[in-house]
């Protein structure tokens, strides 16, 4: 494996702006590594090596000619998660609905990675229109866990971890509507932040949730971490949901947790997410990452948030709901697959010849439930039921937050289980998801940090960190702080 693979995008940046090694060197180093190792990981859908290197050396003969460098990233190269739209890419969102479909236009985080100087290795793998755990309902198949190949890599944004966790890419993207950032890291030791909802744009992400649906940032350490989250956040007027507060100051908190201590830091530990049904391993690393922001002087106390245990119930009324909404474009009319055998068949028998084909089981599932859960009659039951409850998680934050700076919890009660294992039991799959969907039901940021290997399994486990609205710095002084704590995992 070629050294500048293994480096931190921090350290690359810095090799690269001072002219010791040049972004096309670099580039190519993960290109090759792609070529090498994917064949075994399967993190990439789309694998872009002439556009990445011609940006590259864009951004080297704008260095040689004296310029600065166009962000602190400029000539870092990163994996795109398969959902957002790419002009010069496919867009699958890993469904055969949108097989070989390539976008008329740039979405807004695209464009602010081509602006920022940084080069698109290629699309990564990830459960079709982001929904799933484990990244097997992808249509093109599943991605293997670096640690485990014979484990998966979380979900839905796999892809995006599985190339961080195997050296294919420094820096990847990915998005998270009820965990699909946090659960793949935390399975994959790396890091991934799901920032405060609306402030990265949503324009030219393919809708999964859109009340929910968040783009965020992954990376192998926190400050990496950190420097694309300051790239990619920002008011986008694109974007109706977009926030126009300025973004917090994620890149300082997290220079600043490196190596600081926590004095002052108030840290609650969510009762109702630690429970004996997590693995036991799983729950050995938490304390042990608690112990550690103890030592750093933070104050740990334990809070109560009584309704998180109807989140889960009341995000798989709400998701899909909002799924069977969103999906409704793909209606064989305007772009994507179209099944019409002999052009003979009327709009509703291609629409649903087309919807059959091209959908796979879990969205075809969760279409039918959101279906159901917004038909009159059993609207208020359902839907307007999850929505109270919505309102209720984000009380139990707001009393947290009156006394704590941020909460913890793992990020997912089980370290990466084997392919094929939940496949037949997708109640067993949403379980994963019991940590992290309270932060999106609320619209907070939170991050997952590795806390080291499962003393069951020797598997990687995940250390969250959640934070008020727009406090999403704070996620990275004490992601940093005990980061550098914690030292080395394997
Ligand atoms: N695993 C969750 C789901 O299946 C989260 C998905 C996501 O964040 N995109 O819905």
């Amino acid at each position: 494996m070629s050294e500048l693979t293994a480096l931190t995008a921090a350290e690359l940046a810095t090799k690269i702006h001072t002219r010791e090694v040049t972004s096309v060197e670099v580039t190519r180093a993960h290109l090759d590594r792609i070529a090498q190792a994917d064949g075994e990981y399967h993190a990439f859908l789309h694998v872009s090596a002439d556009q990445a290197l011609e940006a590259a050396a864009a951004v080297d003969s704008a260095l040689e000619s004296g310029q600065q460098p166009a962000s602190p990233l400029a000539g870092v190269p990163l994996a795109l998660k398969d959902v957002f739209t790419t002009t010069d890419m496919p867009t699958t969102c890993g469904s055969k609905m949108l097989e070989g479909w390539v976008a008329p236009y740039d979405a807004t985080l695209t464009a602010r990675l081509r602006a920022a100087g940084i080069p698109i290795l290629g699309k990564t793998n990830l459960d079709e229109f982001a929904m799933g755990s484990s990244t097997e309902n992808s249509a093109y198949g599943p991605t293997r866990n670096p640690w485990d190949t014979s484990r998966i890599p979380g979900g839905s944004g796999g892809g995006s971890a599985a190339a961080l966790a195997s050296n294919q890419a420094p820096l990847a993207i990915g998005t998270d509507t009820g965990g699909s950032i946090r659960q793949p890291a935390a399975v994959t030791a790396t890091v991934g932040t799901k920032p405060t909802y609306g402030t990265v744009s949503r324009y030219g992400l393919v809708a999964c949730a859109s009340s929910l649906d968040q783009g965020g940032p992954c990376g192998r350490t926190v400050l990496d971490t950190a420097l694309l989250h300051e790239v990619i956040a920002g008011h986008d007027p694109r974007d109706s949901t977009s926030r126009e507060a300025p973004v917090p100051s994620v890149v300082a908190a997290a220079r600043a947790g490196v190596g600081g201590d926590l004095r002052g830091v108030r840290v609650g530990v969510v009762r109702e997410l630690h429970s004996d049904s997590y693995q036991p391993g799983v729950l050995a690393s938490f304390d042990a990452a608690v112990a550690v922001l103890k030592e750093l002087g933070a104050e740990v106390v334990e809070v109560s948030c009584p309704h998180f245990e109807h989140a889960l119930a009341a995000y798989y009324l709400i998701l899909p709901s909002e799924v069977s909404s969103n999906l409704a474009r793909f209606d064989a009319m305007r772009y994507g697959l179209r099944v019409d055998d002999d052009g003979k068949h009327s709009a509703d028998q291609v629409m649903s010849a087309t919807r059959a084909a091209g959908f796979g089981p879990e969205v075809k599932r969760r279409i039918m439930i959101g279906t159901y859960a917004l038909s009159a009659g059993y609207y208020d039951e359902y839907y307007g039921q999850a929505l109270k409850v919505r309102t209720l998680i984000s009380r139990d934050f707001d009393e947290a937050y009156r006394t704590v700076d941020v909460l913890v919890s793992p990020t997912s009660p089980f370290t990466p289980w084997k392919l094929g294992e939940k496949v037949d039991d997708p109640l067993a799959m949403y379980l994963s998801d019991l940590c992290t969907l309270p932060t999106n039901l609320a619209g907070h940021p939170a991050m997952s940090v590795p806390s080291g290997l499962s003393a069951d399994d020797g598997l990687p486990v995940g250390f969250q960190i959640m934070a008020p609205a727009m406090a999403d710095d704070r996620l990275y002084r004490v992601g940093a702080a005990y980061e550098a704590a914690r030292g080395p995992i394997a």
